[in-house]
């Protein structure tokens, strides 16, 4: 039996992984999630002695169901392979009792890359099974990172062109520089006057306008979302949780069986919510804490049931959780509403007329196993600057954010269960609010000055992915305002 997919906003037809996966949003609106999360079905000392790969097959196995046992591995291998710089994919490091998952080692030395090497293989698949004939046209906002890991994972993919919209004055220069210099044909990169919400918003616009998808069908085009709503990005980060498990146990770092806490840096709410289906499946995890910035929208939501998005955006260090709507929570709240449709369609209305909703007792309780909480800028930088004093061990700002969160967490709790912390960027990706964390005196230093001297502090090659933008020439100029997209989009794709 095939596990199929709904949306969380209407009751109406459910949809095979691939047909999900093709569509990434449901015409409703929607988000898919699978009608029920499926159990691990290894054993942990099976799957401790297992690759990344082999495990990657064993979750998405449950999940992708439509898709045959070769279709699905040449997918994962053709996604984890020598574009990551080490052979684990995703390493555990640890630093002061912690342990720090790095799921940085892919082209973009951040942890969109875990999922998004795999989507292009993932669509291109799926549109193959379903006889689709037109052109996959790729549509994003970014505030950052997603954008650069999906333009170096469609460029030159046939069958595929990608747009990103990124917000001109909210993303890092080495985000922008690494988006700019991207090549490819089938790649177009866009700057908006505007923040990340209202690249996302614009985004979900173009992917509702009914006119423009005629248009775009007559042209032999038709739309399709990397972005981390996309049930094809959901289920990859899944198998890192369950990989890191099973490498601690491999370790004798855990007994079977003994619960750990995972510690995540949020922004759009993907990764945790990750983290989530690998508990329902089985993995033993106790607390799933949350961490945000100072834009502290759902620490403020699990503390009082109220998710509120009327506030100031603030521009921090950690740009990619610079948001307002976090995206996937609406699985969450379909899921905690007993994953029923019409409650949560009601949520959603609330949040787009009012900006707000509150949930309901039952589904806080729910919720209970999130613990929510958020870093200031300072706190942010103190925890870098602490740690590296401390261990040598140098973390990016989101990092930092969920250190420092976890910090307060045990404090607060006493709790010591053994932690899993989810390192989502490389330092190198963020030297500058690195560099001068650690120490003012680098405030001075030009950019790339700054990457060497980071290498040499932290005892770590400069990762390629920031060589190979030293010299790279600028191939994408192009910035409008956000009321613009649809034009810039049609002028693209030439209709
Ligand atoms: C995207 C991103 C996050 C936030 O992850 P979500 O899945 O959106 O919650 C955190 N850190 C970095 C470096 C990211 O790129």
């Amino acid at each position: 039996m095939d596990l199929l997919y709904r949306s969380t906003r209407s009751r109406g037809g459910a949809v095979s992984a691939s047909q999900a996966i093709l569509k990434g949003l449901a015409d409703d609106g929607g988000l898919y999630v699978p009608e029920s999360i499926p159990v691990l079905d290894q054993s942990l000392e099976a799957l401790s002695q297992m690759t990344y790969q082999e495990t990657a097959y064993e979750v998405m196995k449950l999940f992708f169901t439509d898709f045959t046992q070769e279709e699905l591995k040449d997918c994962i291998n053709k996604a984890y392979d020598s574009k990551f710089d080490t052979e684990v994919i995703a390493p555990l490091v640890e630093a002061d009792g912690t342990y720090y998952l790095e799921l940085f080692h892919g082209a973009t030395i951040a942890f969109k890359d875990m999922a998004l090497s795999i989507l292009p293989h993932l669509l291109i698949t799926s549109a193959k099974k379903n006889h689709v004939k037109n052109e996959i046209v790729i549509l994003t906002a970014t505030s950052g990172d997603t954008g650069k890991a999906a333009l170096a994972g469609f460029a030159e993919v046939k069958g595929t062109r990608i747009i990103v919209f990124y917000p001109k004055n909210g993303v890092s220069p080495i985000q922008e520089k690494q988006m700019i210099t991207q090549k490819g044909e089938n790649t177009f990169v866009v700057g908006i006057t505007g923040n990340f919400d209202d690249a996302q918003t614009g985004v979900k616009q173009l992917f509702g306008d009914k006119e423009l998808a005629e248009i775009m069908d007559g042209a032999g085009f038709q739309f399709s979302s990397a972005n981390s709503i996309n049930i094809g990005r959901l289920v990859p980060q899944v198998v890192y949780y369950v990989y890191a498990y099973a490498q601690l146990f491999k370790e004798g770092k855990v007994e079977k069986g003994e619960k750990i806490n995972v510690v995540v840096p949020t922004g759009n709410f993907g990764n945790i919510l990750a983290a989530y289906f690998a508990k329902n499946m089985g993995v033993p995890i106790a607390k799933l804490i949350c961490a945000s910035n100072e834009n502290k929208v759902l620490y403020d939501f699990f503390e009082t049931g109220v998710y509120d998005r009327n506030r100031e955006f603030v521009l921090t260090s950690s740009p990619s959780m610079d948001i307002l709507i976090s995206s996937n929570l609406e699985r969450l709240i379909y899921l905690t509403a007993g994953a029923d449709a019409e409650k949560n369609a009601a949520f959603m209305g609330a949040l787009s007329e009012a900006g707000k909703y509150e949930i309901t007792d039952d589904m806080r309780a729910q919720m209970k196993d999130f613990y929510g909480n958020y870093a200031s800028e300072q706190e942010t930088a103190d925890m870098i600057r602490t740690l590296y004093e401390k261990t040598g061990y140098v973390i990016d700002p989101h990092t930092a954010v969920a250190a420092a969160v976890y910090g307060k967490y045990k404090k607060e709790t006493g709790d010591n269960t053994k932690v899993v912390l989810a390192s989502t960027a490389s330092p190198f990706k963020f030297t500058r609010s690195v560099m001068n964390a650690i120490d003012e005196k680098y405030d001075a230093m030009g950019d790339f000055a700054l990457v060497d001297e980071l290498s040499k502090l932290a005892n770590v090659k400069v990762p390629n992915a920031i060589e190979e933008i030293r010299t790279a020439p600028v191939l994408h100029d192009t910035v409008c305002d956000k009321s613009e997209m649809r034009s810039v989009v049609m002028q693209f794709l030439g209709i």
